[in-house]
């Protein structure tokens, strides 16, 4: 199992720096029990000049704050002052290139009853620089996405992630490096944890939202498009749109823009090294580690 912490970490936890090893909660949370909590994942980058910055901070917390009232929980928080609170605790411990995971939680109550109270902690953890041009095999999963007339899609709520989860380990479990999830009208959706944009003639398709979380680094590649020039095109589409396609690419924060080989063992058509996918992966990576 992967290393998140050891005696020395710090984390935020109610407005207060503790260390990760003291930090305790309460098992009765009706979070742990239901998966009722909320969460962001975020990345720090060191930058071209040497500073640390937090992408998008704004846009994740903000993100954070639609996610828990989409589902009632109660948000006493404030964009910016997390954001500081952030930067304190990559400073705390360290470090530069992190990813970033806020979480608000529920106290203890074992019936589906409205809180009044919530709590928030964020933790921290090095997460390395991009590795390059790897590109990945795909599967399309047996399991669809969350019905958005059962979930609220667009919130980031732990309980939806049982479905990443399952999705995901079935792919790997085939053989594939990650799966590709479709929704309740068979229509293209997501990854379990990264939107999906393919290629066709040079212009770029992605599904449109309502049925997908809202991507703050499929945003991002939609503003790159703009800026490099490159159509993009939101819209609704089966796996037969995809498939044998030019190319195509997941993206999300901990992903960042990362190319596919293939769909259920159809390849893409073009070197990926002449695909306005790969423009928009330099691009990206680019912009990450600029400090604007
Ligand atoms: N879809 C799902 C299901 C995700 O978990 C993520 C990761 N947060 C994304 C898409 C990509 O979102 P973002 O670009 O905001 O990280």
């Amino acid at each position: 199992m992967a290393s998140y912490y050891n005696e020395n970490t710090v984390l935020f936890l109610n407005g207060e720096f503790v260390k990760a090893v003291d930090a305790k909660m309460d098992l009765y949370s009706q979070s742990l029990h239901y998966g009722y909590s909320v969460f962001e994942g975020i990345r720090s980058y060191k930058t071209d000049d040497g500073a640390t910055k937090i992408f998008k901070a704004t846009e994740h917390f903000d993100r954070f704050k639609i996610s828990a009232e989409a589902i009632n929980l109660p948000y006493t928080y404030n964009t910016q002052s997390l954001i500081e609170s952030t930067y304190q605790l990559l400073a705390l411990n360290n470090l530069g290139d992190a990813y970033i995971r806020p979480v608000v939680y529920a106290p203890a109550n074992m019936s589906f009853t409205q809180n009044t109270e919530s709590f928030v902690f964020i933790q921290a953890w090095e997460m390395g620089p991009f590795l390059g041009d790897k590109r990945i095999r795909v599967m399309t999963s047996s399991f669809q996405r969350p019905n958005p007339k059962g979930f609220k899609i667009h919130a980031k709520a732990a309980g939806h992630y049982v479905n990443s989860i399952m999705a995901s380990q079935e792919a790997k479990a085939a053989g594939y490096d990650e799966a590709l999830l479709l929704d309740m009208h068979d229509h293209v959706a997501e990854a379990p944890g990264a939107n999906v944009f393919f290629e066709k003639d040079g212009t770029l398709y992605t599904p449109s939202l309502g049925n997908i979380l809202p991507g703050i680094t499929r945003a991002t590649v939609i503003e790159l498009c703009a800026l490099h020039g490159i159509p993009v095109v939101e819209t609704s589409f089966g796996i037969d749109a995809i498939k044998g396609a030019d190319a195509a690419f997941f993206c999300g924060t901990a992903a960042e823009v990362i190319g596919l080989e293939s769909i259920d063992d159809v390849p893409f058509i073009k070197n990926w090294d002449d695909t306005a996918s790969k423009k928009i992966q330099s691009a990206y990576q680019k912009l990450v580690r600029t400090n604007s």
